[in-house]
């Protein structure tokens, strides 16, 4: 079994784009709308601002309160579409219930779109054209490349398909390009004897929201696994963050495995350092 080591993989990327905005014309910008009081946002949000102060982009944390109307989201994000030292403008999900989110995301222009969530951006990625890709899939890809672990012609088995992991990651495995190029089975909710598929996987990649949910009996001998979870669970009276693989007895059956934390969470935020580079060259006519 190796440990697929996402922290020191981000890192290396981390320091080769600071590199990289050195030598850019332009500084790259990043907005970061934060709606509301959510512990977990703010945790993203703080480390997505602190990324970007470590390696050189200019960065600015708009927040707003929970009431925010829709409205007043939409002029906002609008002026950020029209900022010359903007380039990339997140808005941290889950928003309030009187916000449409599709709203949202879809007035985010999709050259400025560094989620990746805009239905430009997923049109093309379906089609193979270059796009801002969404982050966490992106930096599973990234690690199946760093790490050099072959993909074509394998068996790759997503469990859970949400517009944010699973349904773009099936779409990157299936396409005809390098550390891809794999036969895609994406499970969900509504399938059933989830484990007659699981057991299938040459490359086995978790994103359910469950936590410990991929156990040992569910997984092939020589496999490859990706834990995309995070779990908060309680363990006495702390907390602690779980996967949704059950490492213990998962990880002697694999020949590579990404911990939580430490595996795919860290390779999230350093492709959204990527895409906000990628997305100021583009708008710069950089690329
Ligand atoms: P969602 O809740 O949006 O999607 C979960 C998916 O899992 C759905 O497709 C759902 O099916 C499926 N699912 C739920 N229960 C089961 C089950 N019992 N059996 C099979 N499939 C099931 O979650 P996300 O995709 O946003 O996130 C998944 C996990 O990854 C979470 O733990 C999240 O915290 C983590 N995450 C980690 C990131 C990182 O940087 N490491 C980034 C983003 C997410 P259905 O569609 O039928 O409801």
């Amino acid at each position: 079994m190796n440990l697929i080591d996402g922290k020191a993989t981000a890192a290396h990327i981390l320091e080769n784009l600071m590199t990289e905005i050195t030598q850019l014309s332009h500084r790259p910008g990043l907005s970061v709308i934060l709606i509301g009081n959510n512990p977990a946002s703010q945790a993203y949000v703080n480390a997505k601002i602190k990324a970007c102060n470590k390696i050189g982009i200019y960065s600015e944390l708009i927040t707003l309160p929970e009431t925010v109307s829709e409205d007043y989201l939409l002029e906002k994000i609008e002026s950020l579409n029209q900022d010359k030292n903007i380039h990339g403008i997140l808005v941290q999900l889950p928003l309030p219930r009187h916000i449409s989110t599709n709203k949202v995301i879809e007035a985010i222009s999709y050259q400025k779109d560094v989620d990746g969530f805009h239905p430009i951006n997923m049109g093309r990625l379906a089609k193979g054209l270059p796009a801002l890709i969404p982050c966490t899939p992106k930096g599973i890809q990234e690690l199946l490349k760093f790490y050099n672990i072959e993909t074509e012609g394998k068996h790759c088995v997503i469990v859970g398909r949400s517009n944010i992991v699973g349904m773009p990651m099936s779409v990157m495995m299936m396409q005809n390009m390098p550390f891809a190029n794999a036969t895609v089975t994406v499970c969900h909710s509504k399938t059933k004897n989830i484990e007659q598929y699981t057991r299938q996987a040459d490359i086995l990649i978790a994103a359910v929201g469950s936590p410990k949910k991929i156990t040992g009996d569910m997984v092939k001998e020589g496999c490859v696994v990706i834990d995309v979870g995070i779990n908060r669970v309680q363990n006495g009276e702390k907390y602690q963050l779980v996967g949704d693989v059950d490492f213990e007895s998962v990880a002697p059956k694999t020949t590579y495995i990404t911990p939580v934390p430490g595996g795919v969470g860290p390779m999230t935020i350093a492709m959204l350092m990527k895409n906000t580079v990628e997305a100021a060259k583009m708008i710069n006519n950089l690329l």
